[in-house]
C-alpha cells in the first residue's frame, strides 16, 4: 500500500530532482522555447514542498491536490497548468483514502494524463510531455508495481522526442527547426516518473 508519506516523499524527490536538473531543462528550452522551463519548475516545486510542510495534507489524494494547486498558482508557463492538471486530476481520482494500491495510483495517473491531453490538445508524437507520460502510464497499467519500468518507459519516451517535429506549445512555432532537440517537458516528466521509483526505496 502507498500511504500519505509515500506521496510526500515522491513530491519532495521531484523537487530535489527538478532543482538539480533545472539548468539542463532550461538549456533544452533555450533550444526550442524561451529558456524558462527549469526556472518555472524549480519555482513551482519549491512552492509544493513549502505547502506540504505548511499544510500537512492528510491523504495521498490531498497531497496531489495541494501540489497541483501550487503548480498552477506559481509556475506561469504552459507546463504549470498542465502539470497542475495532471496532479489535481490524479488526486481527485484517489479521493480521501488514507492508503492506495499501486493499481489505484496507476488508474489515477491515467486520468491525470487524459486530463493533460484534454487541456492541451496534444497527442503522443507531438513532442510534448505526453511523449514521456503516456508510455509511463501504459507501463503502469500493465504492471502497476513496477515503478522502475515506468521510469524507463518515460526516459525512453523523452529521448524519442529528439527527432520529432513539435506540434504543440512554443516549440511548434519553429516548425522543422524543432527537430533534433529533446523536448524540455518530456524531459521533466521523465524526472517526475523516476522520482516515483526512488520514493519506494
Ligand atoms: P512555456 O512554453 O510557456 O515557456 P515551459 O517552458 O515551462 O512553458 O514548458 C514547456 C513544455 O510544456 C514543453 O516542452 C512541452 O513539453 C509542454 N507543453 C507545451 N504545450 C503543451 C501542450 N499543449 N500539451 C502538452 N504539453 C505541452
Ligand atoms: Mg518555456
Ligand atoms: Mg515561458
Amino acid at each position: 500500500m502507498l500511504d500519505t508519506d509515500f506521496f510526500r516523499r515522491w513530491l519532495t524527490l521531484c523537487a530535489g530532482s527538478v532543482e538539480r536538473e533545472a539548468p539542463r531543462l532550461t538549456e533544452l528550452d533555450a533550444a526550442i522555447g524561451d529558456a524558462d522551463h527549469g526556472a518555472n519548475l524549480r519555482r513551482g516545486f519549491a512552492a509544493v514542498t513549502a505547502a506540504l510542510d505548511r499544510d500537512a495534507p492528510g491523504s495521498p489524494g490531498a497531497v496531489l491536490l495541494l501540489a497541483g494547486r501550487q503548480l498552477i498558482a506559481t509556475v506561469g508557463g504552459a507546463s504549470g497548468p498542465l502539470y497542475g492538471t495532471l496532479l489535481r486530476s490524479a488526486g481527485k481520482a484517489l479521493g480521501d483514502a488514507p492508503e492506495v494500491t499501486p493499481a489505484e495510483l496507476a488508474a489515477a495517473l491515467r486520468e491525470g494524463v487524459t486530463a493533460v491531453a484534454g487541456l492541451g490538445g496534444a497527442r503522443p508524437g507531438d513532442k510534448t510531455m505526453l511523449d514521456a507520460l503516456e508510455p509511463a502510464v501504459v507501463a503502469l497499467a500493465g504492471a502497476p508495481e513496477a515503478f522502475g519500468r515506468a521510469a524507463a518507459a518515460a526516459a525512453e519516451g523523452a529521448l524519442a522526442t529528439v527527432p520529432m517535429r513539435a506540434r504543440k506549445g512554443r516549440a511548434s512555432y519553429l516548425g522543422e527547426r524543432s527537430m533534433g532537440h529533446q523536448d524540455p517537458g518530456a524531459t521533466s516528466s521523465a524526472l517526475l516518473v523516476a522520482a516515483l521509483a526512488e520514493a519506494e526505496r
